[in-house]
């Protein structure tokens, strides 16, 4: 019987489902039990849609039509978390079955925060995230890097620090090291992430750390809470999933490659955000290059930290409306509100029509309250800084000091 912290190489035992699956189809699997088993209401995943660089959120409520959603698109940018909270109430009504990066189990964990989502409701199932590509640029890589007609390649995948292309005529590996150099690769908030195994879902799969004769036939996992664990035994006492104990030296190849995952994750962040200058210059980069900001609202939209129903930026006492440039007040407020909660997902970033770093500048704000705070977003139920200020105290300490500065920035 699998506990809670065990760690398992599985593979589902049907053949059509194996055939699809990115590895072993453990992820498939377990969903489809999970769905057939009335464990849950509704699968929410990923389906190819158009080609593959068209990955479709999808929500299954007939088991036959788990297949759809087997294998890894890579170049599929989409956020699982806001999904939950705006068309399926949260969650709070229904019980979901949902398969989650590391970016949509720290949204998720946000939005629980802040009660728009019940995680109680939910079976999450992880998947280990090296890094996605966004796919405009992804088509242009393909075409300029590769040399190869996008249309043309049928399957991507990321292995051993390679972006693969299978295209009729052949197939194509390139490192990312290499690509991220040229300015292609991974998108630049999947550089700076560390959060690579998603142990804040209920099960964490990957094919890291699946070696010898399974590689490649077997999904890596690791079983994060009781929830996780219960699924995983039925469904293996049940015949849907097989599985065996993962040995040491698959535990520790894993291990080693998140850990230099990390390393690498270090290394992008100190560049970013070093480029970005500090003090006043940092923030004349900011404002410069958001000064082109049209006010379309999608980095709220697509923001799993923004969920009000009223939103300040569009009071116009604070961001007066038909203004060009756009007021900075408008910047400021989402700085305020999100950036000691930002889990980095890109979101805001990928869909901004004006091209502006948006990602980047709210995860140097995060990062540096990360350090003076010490508190990590997305990874667990504990609150924000702002949250654990109380109006009294506060008031206390503006009419004793003059001051309503909770941390002194500029002290040396
Ligand atoms: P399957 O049964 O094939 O199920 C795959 C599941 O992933 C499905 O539920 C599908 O809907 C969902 N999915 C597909 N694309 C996306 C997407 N873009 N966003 C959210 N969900 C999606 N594993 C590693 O060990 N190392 C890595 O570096 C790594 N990088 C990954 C990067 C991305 C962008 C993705 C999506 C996955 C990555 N994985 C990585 C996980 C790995 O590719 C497999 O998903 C995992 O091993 C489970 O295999 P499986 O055969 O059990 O999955
Ligand atoms: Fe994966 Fe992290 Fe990028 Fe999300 S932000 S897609 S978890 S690398
Ligand atoms: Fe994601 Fe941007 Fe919101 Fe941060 S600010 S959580 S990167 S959408
Ligand atoms: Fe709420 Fe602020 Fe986001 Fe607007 S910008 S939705 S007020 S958190
Ligand atoms: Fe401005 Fe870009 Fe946000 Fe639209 S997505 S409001 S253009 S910063």
């Amino acid at each position: 019987m699998a506990a809670k912290g065990e760690m398992f190489y599985a593979w589902t035992t049907n053949k059509g489902l194996a055939e699809k699956a990115e590895c072993g189809g453990a992820v498939t699997g377990l969903l489809k039990y999970a769905l057939e088993n009335k464990i849950v209401d509704a699968v929410l995943a990923v389906k190819k849609g158009k080609d593959l660089y068209d990955a479709v959120p999808t929500i299954i409520t007939d088991p036959k039509d788990m297949d759809q959603t087997a294998g890894s698109l890579h170049c599929g940018t989409l956020l699982m978390s806001k999904l939950v909270k705006k068309y399926f109430n949260g969650a709070n009504t229904m019980k979901l079955g949902i398969t989650i990066k590391g970016c949509d189990a720290m949204g998720l964990y946000e939005l629980a925060k802040r009660k728009q989502v019940n995680l109680d409701n939910l079976v999450m199932i992880g998947v280990n995230c090296g890094g996605s590509v966004s796919p405009v640029p992804a088509r242009k890589m393909i075409a300029e890097k590769f040399g190869v007609d996008p249309d043309k390649v049928h399957k991507e995948e990321i292995d051993k620090g390679q972006f693969i292309i299978e295209y009729e005529g052949g197939h194509k590996g390139i490192s990312m090291d290499e690509l991220e150099e040229h300015g292609f690769g991974r998108r630049t908030n999947c550089r700076r992430c560390k959060m690579k195994v998603p142990r804040q879902a209920d099960i964490a799969c990957g094919n890291w750390g699946v070696i010898g004769e399974k590689a490649g036939k077997a999904t890596f996992v690791e079983i994060c809470s009781e929830k996780g664990a219960d699924l995983f035994n039925r469904a293996v006492q049940s015949g849907a999933l097989q599985a065996e104990k993962a040995p040491d030296a698959g535990i520790a190849v894993r291990g080693k490659v998140e850990k230099a995952m990390f390393k690498l994750a270090d290394k992008w962040r100190e560049k970013d955000f070093k480029g970005l200058g500090e003090g006043a210059a940092r923030l004349k980069t900011i404002m410069v290059d958001t000064s082109r900001c049209i006010k379309c609202y999608s980095c709220i939209d697509q923001c799993p930290i923004c969920y009000c129903v009223e939103c300040s930026t569009k009071k116009p006492y604070l961001v007066p409306p038909g203004e060009l440039p756009v007021p900075f007040m408008f910047h400021m407020i989402r700085f305020v509100h999100i950036s000691d909660s930002c889990v980095n997902c890109g979101q805001c970033e990928e869909a901004c029509p004006m091209e502006i770093r948006n990602s980047l500048y709210m995860h140097a704000l995060q990062s540096d309250l990360e350090k003076m705070f010490g508190h990590v977003p997305g990874v667990d139920m504990s609150l924000p800084v702002l949250a654990l200020v109380e109006e009294p105290t506060e008031r206390a300490r503006l009419s004793s000091t003059g001051s309503d500065q909770i941390y002194d920035i500029f002290k040396k």
